[in-house]
Order: structure tokens, then sequence, then C-alpha cells
């Protein structure tokens, strides 16, 4: 059952409870290995579904346009406090609806419509709003790409500084969505201080990491860092802003009143909730777990034949080329779901194939060290990839449904946040 109960909506509206109930389940039964999801406490569950959702307050504390903010301003303080301290920033904006709004205000924040901005290309690893062509940020703005090299599956910075030098972009975005290995935030500091750029490092992935100390910080680098709140970092969905000084009140102006009304102070209760947790010591060994799960499951899939991208990883993702494995990114990925292992197909660098049926799958440790696997069941998870992937490809559905059964055990196990 999902826990806190949801008896309330049970009685008044059995459609929503019984589909609230059902991803409770499934959530507890499958291996997640989707590198952007996590669990969040039951504190932070909480925190997410009280009164707070009934206020509004377009502004700022102690600049509101609504009265009655006797109590959203103290909390709201609170959450920046936090997240100033967390992170060792000098300004935080805790409002932004979710990752793609905040990097939109950065864009509203530093460049004008036609302005070029530079960012790394969707295929190679980066976001939709780092300038890509679907992309509103893509429409709007002139975008310039850099991209990883064919030898190492590494941000090519030689590429980054020759680009930066010909194209002068405004804004600098470092920082991707399928980025397995550590960014180098003082070499994009370098360039984006020659050419004279607003230097933005996306942490949306690896907040978490950064904030329990096992992935070096953009701060000092990066005067600007977005980053959104629920993947490795564990909270609500939402986002910050965080920047020094200087770049702090045209980021504030940007997200309100440029792009947003008001604030889902609801969200800010339980992003200060996620903020307090990772500040403890328990955080910090979770984000180290997280890793060396990644580091385990990147070595156990290597000993069965996978090719991962870069050869392994650094953070707690990892990114698998099928090619040679006689299946595609799309089916190997539904196989996996029905065999209880939750993950996303991906498009690898230089993918000859199309991005909605692409040669890659995404797969990320943060879910499942949440739950409290570690590296001594990273074996067993890439055995059961392995074995899925290989059945997948034969057409073998019997040797898939006996995978979800054993996955199911093993999960029966370990205890998820929302769901007792
Ligand atoms: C997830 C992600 C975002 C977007 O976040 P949403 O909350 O999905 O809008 C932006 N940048 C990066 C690097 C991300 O991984």
């Amino acid at each position: 059952m999902h826990d806190p109960a949801i008896s309330a909506l049970t009685l008044a509206d059995p459609d929503v409870a019984a589909l609230v109930e059902a991803e409770a389940q499934r959530q507890f039964t499958k291996i997640r290995l989707i590198a952007s999801e996590n669990y969040v406490s039951t504190a932070v569950l909480e925190a997410s579904g009280t009164v707070l959702t009934n206020k509004y307050s377009e502004g700022y504390p102690g600049r509101r346009y609504y009265e009655g903010q006797q109590i959203i301003d103290p909390l709201e303080t609170l959450a920046v406090t936090r997240a100033k301290e967390l992170f060792g920033v000098e300004h935080a904006n805790v409002q932004p609806y979710s990752g793609s709004p905040a990097n939109l205000a950065t864009y509203l924040a530093f460049a004008s419509p036609g302005d070029t901005i530079m960012g790394l290309s969707l295929p190679m690893g980066g976001h939709l709003t780092h300038g890509w062509s679907v992309s509103a940020t893509g429409k709007w703005f002139r975008g310039v790409r850099y991209s990883v090299r064919r030898d190492t599956g590494r941000v090519d910075m030689d590429e980054v500084r020759d680009l930066a030098r010909s194209e002068r972009p405004k804004i600098i975005f470092c920082g991707g969505t399928a980025v397995p290995r550590t960014i180098d935030f003082p070499a994009f500091a370098e360039v984006a201080r020659e050419v004279d750029a607003v230097l933005v490092a996306d942490i949306a992935h690896i907040a978490g990491l950064i904030a329990g100390g096992a992935h070096p910080s953009p701060v000092g680098h990066a005067p600007v860092i977005t980053t959104t709140t629920h993947k490795t970092l564990r909270g609500p969905r939402g986002a910050m802003i965080m920047s020094d000084a200087a770049h702090a009140s045209a980021l504030d102006r940007a997200v309100f009143p440029g792009l947003q009304g008001g604030p889902h102070n609801h969200t800010t209760a339980a992003i200060a909730v996620a903020l307090r947790e990772a500040s403890g010591p328990a955080f910090a060994t979770y984000a180290h777990q997280v890793v060396a799960n990644a580091r385990a499951l990147a070595e156990a899939l290597t000993e069965r034949g996978f090719d991962l991208v870069s050869g392994g990883t650094d953070n707690h993702l990892i990114l698998i080329d099928l090619t040679g494995k006689s299946i595609a990114g799309k089916p190997a990925a539904q196989a996996l779901d029905r065999a209880g292992i939750e993950l996303n197909y991906n498009a690898v660098p230089f993918d000859p194939r199309k991005p909605f049926d692409p040669s890659g799958v995404r797969l990320g440790t943060a879910a499942i060290t949440t739950r409290g696997l570690g590296v001594e069941q990273m074996p067993q998870v890439a055995d059961w990839i392995d074995i899925t992937v290989k059945a997948a490809a034969d057409g073998d559905e019997a040797t898939i449904a006996r995978v979800a059964s054993e996955v199911a055990d093993l999960t029966a196990h370990y205890p998820m946040p929302g769901w007792a």
C-alpha cells in the first residue's frame, strides 16, 4: 500500500487512487535503472502533499504581490539558505518549476533571441535545452554544438575551445543527460573566460553526487549553476538556479516575472526537506555508494561483453552501445521492462540509427542505491540484463518472464519509501 495512506483519495476518487496504488507497487517491484529517477523519502512525499499547494506567492521573500506570506516567506528563505549552505554558493533561486524552465531562465537573463549559445550536442549526451533544434532554445537562439571524441567517448575540450573562439557564444552550457564521465569545470571556465561567455553548469543529473562529495563541484568555476532537484539529489520534481552574487538579480528577474508566475510552495517545502537530508552524513554515504555501484555494474557488464561508451563511468550513469549485440536500444529496453528492469533507450555518440530507434540504452544507479542495493548485487543485475538482452534477440519470452519473477523476489527484500 501507498505510505502515507491515501484513504481520502480512495474514498473520493477510486479511479485515481487505484492508479496511484498500482504505480507504487510497480515502483516497488522493479529494479529501477532510469538514470534520472530516484525514490524520495517519506518526509519529502509528505511535504509535497500539503496545504502549501493552496498559496499564491508571486515575487520573492519580502517582495510579494499577494498578502498572507507570513509562513511562505520564511519557508522559501529556509530552502534558499539550505541550498546556499549545501552547495557553497552566494545565491540560490528555488522557484523554477523544473529543469527545463530553469535553463530557459538563463537564456532570458544573459542572451537575446538570435544570439549564439553553445552546448553539448543532444545525441552526444547533451540536453534538449542546451540549444537543440527542436527545443525553443534551438529555435529562438543560434545553438552551436560540441561533441565527444570518437576514440574516448569524452567531451572534446579542443573542439570546445575552437568552437567558442570562432562562434563567440553568449552562454556556454556544460553538463548533460547522458554523460558518464566527470565534467571538467575548470577547463570550461577557462574557455568561457577567454571568449567572455557566461558558463552555465547544468548539474541536473549529478547534483546529489556533488552535494555528497562524490563528484567535483562547479562552484568557483561556473558563475551560474542550474539543477533539477529530483534526480540524484533525491528531492521533489523541481529545480534550482544557483549563482555568484554578480549574476543573481538577472536570474531572479528571469524566473519571476520573466518566465513564471507563482512558485509551487509545496515543492519549495519538499526541496527544503531534501536539502536538509542531503546535508547529513547518510547522504554522503549514499552518494559514494551510487558511484561505487555504477562502477561495479559497469565492470560486471563489461565482463559480459557489453560495450560501454567511454569504457565505463565516473558517476551514476552508464551508456551501453548495443551495436554488435544483434538488438537495438528500443527493443532491448522494452524487453528489460518486461523482465522487471526499467531503463531507457538512448542514442550513443555517432549513432548511425535514428533518435527514436537508437543503438543504446542508458542506466543509472541512484534509485537502486536508495533502495539499499550494494556492489554485491551488481553482478546479478548485470546477469539479468545480459540474459534478457540475449533472450530478446532470440524471441525467448519464457526466459524474460523467469527473470521478471527473480527480480521481484530480490526487490521484495528492499524497502521503498512510499510503500508499506
Ligand atoms: C533532466 C535534465 C533537465 C530537464 O529537467 P526537467 O525537469 O525534465 O525539465 C535539464 N538538463 C539536464 C542536464 C537534465 O538531465
